[in-house]
């Protein structure tokens, strides 16, 4: 009973798949980590409480994955790495300063991150933190492309970080993907810098028409070989799915949709994941944050097989 993944998942203090938690990311392999952080949100807040009841319904989380066999726990080491929690949350740049500082280290450990918002607007600091090396790839699933330009007055929110990864060299436009976009817009060009950038927007009448099979070979086509990283907004499921979050889509992914979908990213290159924008004040069955758990859950096992292939 020394592992905490044997005891009744119902018992214990709750951490990220009950995996020990840990302070220093040396010798693990996927941190997984919280960042309980939503400073960059413009409608409506509470994902700064995603964390914690993501790990919650993490807990729940068996060993395997009953489709694809994979057993995360038994191919790489994990570990809870806690939260990037900040000393000054209500400083936005000065914020996502302190994200990319945690980040920083957990990258200096050689430990692939798995993090969970948060709003969307801590995906940048990571991608600060892990594709200094040059501009790496990405799949981005999402209702909304993100690549907007300063809102009221502020460069940095939850609409805007990977306009701000690609002029920050971090994001090669040309291998990014996203997939799940839709709703209303404040004007019709709202994503134009994703078209005119190069990135490949799957609407959600595309993937509603082709399929999750079809989008995973597009993803896979578009990222191809190189260093890539997954990130999922939660807003990217149908609210049916996902009702807890600050900006709510109707036409969304079904939860099936999504699982199937990273499935079958697992022979990309993936050098870190997030599942973002869960707010639990507007989740009160809870129903959002365990579906986030599950997505998280595929998501961990992908970058497992990653990291499995990376080693030989
Ligand atoms: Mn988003
Ligand atoms: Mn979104």
């Amino acid at each position: 009973m020394a592992d905490p993944q044997l005891r009744p998942r119902y018992s214990g203090v709750a951490t990220f798949f009950r995996t020990p938690l840990r302070d220093d990311a040396k010798g693990v392999d996927i941190g997984v980590v919280g960042i309980p952080f939503d400073g960059g949100v413009t409608n409506r807040t509470g994902a700064r409480h995603g964390p914690r009841a993501v790990r919650e319904q993490t807990t729940l989380v068996r060993r395997y994955n009953q489709a694809t066999g994979v057993g995360p726990f038994d191919l790489v080491k994990v570990a809870d790495l806690g939260d990037a929690w900040l000393e000054q949350p209500y400083e936005l740049a000065g914020a996502l300063d302190e994200i990319h500082a945690f980040f920083a280290n957990v990258h200096a450990a050689g430990t692939v991150p798995l993090s969970v918002g948060g709003d969307h607007s801590v995906t940048l600091p990571i991608l600060r933190a892990f594709a200094r090396e040059g501009p790496i790839g990405m799949v981005h699933i999402d209702a909304h492309c993100d690549t907007g330009d300063d809102y009221l007055g502020s460069r940095f929110h939850h609409g805007a970080p990977f306009r701000r990864a690609v002029e920050e060299g971090l994001l090669d436009p040309k291998r990014v993907i996203q997939i799940g976009i839709r709703g209303s817009l404040n004007h019709p060009d709202m994503w134009k810098f994703s078209h005119d950038s190069g990135m490949r927007v799957v609407y959600m009448e595309e993937f509603t028409d082709k399929g999750w099979r079809w989008a995973a070979e597009e993803a896979r086509k578009v990222v191809g070989t190189g260093p890539a990283y997954l990130s999922f907004d939660v807003d990217g499921l149908d609210p049916v799915f996902a009702p807890g979050t600050g900006t709510p889509e109707s036409g969304g992914l079904s939860m099936i949709e999504a699982q199937r979908l990273i499935r079958e990213l697992g022979g990309l290159d993936l050098i870190g994941g997030d599942v973002v924008e869960v707010s639990p004040p507007f989740d009160p069955s809870g129903l959002t944050a365990q579906n986030a758990a599950s997505v998280l859950f595929e998501i961990l096992c992908v970058l497992a097989l990653a990291i499995q292939k990376r080693k030989g």
